[in-house]
């Protein structure tokens, strides 16, 4: 069985959960092999994680010539790791950075590239979801070594163990891959909740909050979740733009996506129609967002989400 290359997605080796959704994916594909590139010292620590969720084998790389540099070593690493292994696809994570990378590697490697995939499927045959959600494409690399990027929540992780051989692997950077370097990087503040994108249950609350959140985010923290918002909220001066879902926001396609005040317009959708599960809480039982959801609630949201938090925290 062919390999299939998972890049690892990780904050100073803490492994974030969609790389674990690519293992799951790998596995339906062939053999899933991790690939970190990172701090060395890190390397026990995260194989471990990876191994718990199917990885097979762990490339690690040499971090030496990579680290404080942006995205072009990464891709030259990978270069020379397909190389080696002739791999049946690479998995990339849908982050900026990741399909930047993936971009990269496809030049090098002269492959076809498909990003921003919410299914993959034996072949390797993607799922797309296009012009804000109004058409599903499916697709397929027909030349070299596929190169996919896969938005977070396309998959569950599975926990089955795998090998979990670690092989170090030390790639040759060139002077020409290093002309970008990282002069600060800041954190993301903590705030205790998920990462938007990668969180498995969403809240959202657009112009119907008139400015007050705290029932969404009451609601949030109750079931664990992310916080998101729309447009109207975030133009509002209500939300940091980092909040916002839809076309010109973030695309999120969590397990549950909780939709409050918001009406549904398209640009919204965009954004959120690929959501699992979608319930909404909206005082007009003729607003759009119902035609999209599993469950609606109609209501005012500042009544019913104090309610609904706290029968959640009663449990
Ligand atoms: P509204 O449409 O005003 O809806 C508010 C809803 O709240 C109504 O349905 C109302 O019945 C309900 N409500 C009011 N009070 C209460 C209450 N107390 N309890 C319960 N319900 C209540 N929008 C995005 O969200 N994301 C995008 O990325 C985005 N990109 C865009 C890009 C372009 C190029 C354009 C033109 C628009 C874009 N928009 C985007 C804007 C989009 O068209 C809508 O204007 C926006 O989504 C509306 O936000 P809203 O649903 O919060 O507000």
């Amino acid at each position: 069985m062919s390999e299939v290359l998972v890049l690892v997605d990780h904050v100073d080796g803490a492994v974030r959960k969609p790389t674990l959704e690519l293992l799951a994916i790998a596995k339906r594909l062939g053999e899933p092999s991790a690939v970190f590139i990172g701090d060395a010292g890190k390397t026990a620590e995260v194989a471990e994680k990876l191994k718990a969720y199917g990885a097979e084998k762990i490339y690690a790389v040499e971090d030496s010539q990579i680290k404080g540099y942006l995205v072009a070593p990464k891709a030259e690493a990978l270069q020379q790791l397909v190389a080696k292994t002739s791999p049946a696809a690479v998995l990339i994570v849908s982050s900026y950075e990741g399909k930047e990378i993936a971009g990269r590697l496809a030049i090098k490697l002269e492959s076809g590239l498909i990003t921003d995939a919410v299914d993959v499927q034996e072949g390797p045959v993607t799922t797309q979801s296009v012009f804000a959600g109004n058409f599903t494409v499916t697709a397929k690399v027909t030349k070299g070594t596929p190169i996919i990027t896969v938005k977070p929540n396309a998959a569950t992780p599975e926990e089955s163990a795998g090998a979990g051989t670690v092989e170090e692997f030390t790639a040759e950077i060139s002077d020409a891959a290093k002309t970008a370097q990282i002069v600060a990087s800041q954190p993301r503040k903590a705030t205790g909740r998920p990462e938007l994108t990668e969180a498995a249950i969403v809240v959202s609350g657009g112009r119907g909050t008139g400015g007050n959140f705290e029932p969404i985010e009451g609601l949030a923290d109750a079931l664990g979740a992310a916080v998101g918002a729309s447009r109207a909220a975030v133009d509002s001066g209500w939300m940091p733009h980092s909040f916002q879902v839809g076309q010109t926001g973030k695309t999120v396609s969590p397990q549950l996506y909780v939709a409050n005040g918001i009406s549904g317009a398209i640009q919204h959708r965009a954004g959120m129609q690929t959501s699992k599960t979608i319930v909404a809480v909206n005082k007009d039982d003729e607003a759009p967002i119902f035609e999209l959801v599993d469950f609606g609630v109609v209501g005012d949201l500042h009544t019913v989400l104090p309610a609904a938090t706290e029968e959640i925290n009663k449990r």
